[in-house]
């Protein structure tokens, strides 16, 4: 499928493989544009078949059940990078598949993903990949101080990652991450954490979104904000960026970039999600069109919606299970606070860590609302 074609018209279907919450906004956005939406799974139930048309269970390496749910859909995408590349490249064989399936090869492998951003020109920290133990000594002796070991494929949320003060560490950290393939990056003494959410459609239209400032916990996001504040120079880099990885990476869909905001304004690329993202959730109450919006545009082969922000500055905080601890949150007490807008996935297990749902608020001001936006979050366990 090229750039152009397969347009799909409100009343079509439009399916996901994966079925969490991602999937779960995407759906509910194609709704509200009057598609139907169908999901494909390898669970059962789940935040994205509770609102679906259409909910399939089934292996994402089962070709022909692959085959048959692209039939029935008009268009499909994907809510998670770590769906097999074959689900993509089976899907394409009946129905436009957007993002193009071969992305889902470049970035379920960092070692991959990084080099694809060096071939674009992009700036990202140095870098040294590992494949076997005979590699180790090279990585040691150009990266020799600080650094963060990850395993090439399957992380996600610090998962799979170990922090090393020295090369001397570097394999007994490899052999506790269970000697797979591993990318080995310098640590960046990096400011702040931010991203950026850019959408391109099948014409090749981008609309990139303001750059989000966000706050991780334990290696999960915790806090986004925006505007991130962030110098009209370095605004301009991150849009450049946003910019070339959606167009050098033939995007049709929408992609987080996660970046590093050094000391000095230099940006560095942390990593690429080839979907909508945990810190674009805000532009659901925030934005003229929400990121989840644009992702139907993109994947109906519709014109996208503008990125600009509607109201005042918005926070978003996320729920993790932990706050289900002492039993059910205090819902009613987060709500009484002004501009302040409840998101759950309807996930039936609270487990601690498990993204549950969010919040977002709106404030004249950032740090109000991210002020807000906590206080709702402590008034759910009565903190
Ligand atoms: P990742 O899974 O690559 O997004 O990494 C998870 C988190 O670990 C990031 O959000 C950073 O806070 C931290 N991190 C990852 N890579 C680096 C690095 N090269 N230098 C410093 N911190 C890092």
């Amino acid at each position: 499928m090229t750039l152009g074609e397969g347009k799909v018209e409100p009343g079509g279907t439009l399916g996901v493989f994966g079925g969490g919450q991602l999937g779960r906004m995407f759906g509910i956005a194609a709704r509200e544009m009057g598609f139907r939406f169908a999901v494909y799974s390898d669970g059962p139930g789940g935040p994205a078949a509770q609102i679906a048309d259409v909910a399939v269970q089934g292996a994402y390496d089962d070709e022909e059940a692959i085959a048959a749910f692209a039939r029935q859909v008009d268009a499909v995408t994907f809510e998670f990078e770590n769906v097999p590349a074959i689900a993509g490249s089976v899907a394409a064989r009946h129905t436009p598949v957007r993002p193009h399936g071969s992305l889902l090869h470049t970035v379920q492998d960092r070692t991959r993903e990084k080099e694809g951003l060096v071939a674009l020109g992009l700036p990202v920290a140095p870098f040294e990949a590992i494949a076997a133990a005979s590699d180790l000594a090279a990585a040691r002796e150009r990266i020799p101080g600080a650094g963060v070991l990850k395993t090439s494929s399957f992380g996600y949320d610090g998962k799979g990652q170990a922090r090393i003060e020295s090369g001397a560490e570097l394999a007994a950290a490899w052999r506790g991450l269970g000697e797979v393939p591993c990318v080995l990056e310098a640590l960046v003494p990096f400011e702040e954490e931010i991203s950026v959410i850019v959408a391109r459609g099948v014409t090749g239209d981008v609309a990139i979104y303001e750059p989000f400032a966000n706050e991780h916990t334990n290696h999960i996001l915790d806090v986004t904000t925006c505007p991130a504040g962030l110098e009209p120079s370095v605004a301009l880099e991150v849009e450049r960026i946003a910019r070339a990885v959606v167009e050098g990476l033939d995007v049709v869909g929408v992609l987080c970039v996660e970046l590093f905001r050094l000391g000095d304004g230099t940006i560095l690329v942390n990593e690429v999600a080839p979907r909508p993202h945990n810190s674009g959730h805000l532009t659901i109450d925030a934005h003229t069109c929400s990121q989840f919006e644009q992702q139907v545009r993109a994947v109906a082969g519709l014109p996208l919606g503008s990125s600009e922000r509607v109201g005042p500055p918005a926070a978003m905080s996320n729920l993790l299970g932990d706050l289900w601890a002492n039993g059910a949150p205090d819902f009613a007490a987060a709500l009484s606070i002004p501009e302040v807008s409840l998101h759950l996935y309807g996930k039936a297990k609270p487990r601690p860590g498990r993204k549950m749902g969010h919040l977002t608020a709106t404030a004249p001001t950032v740090e109000q609302a991210a002020a807000r936006v906590r206080a709702a979050r402590a008034a759910l366990t009565g903190a």
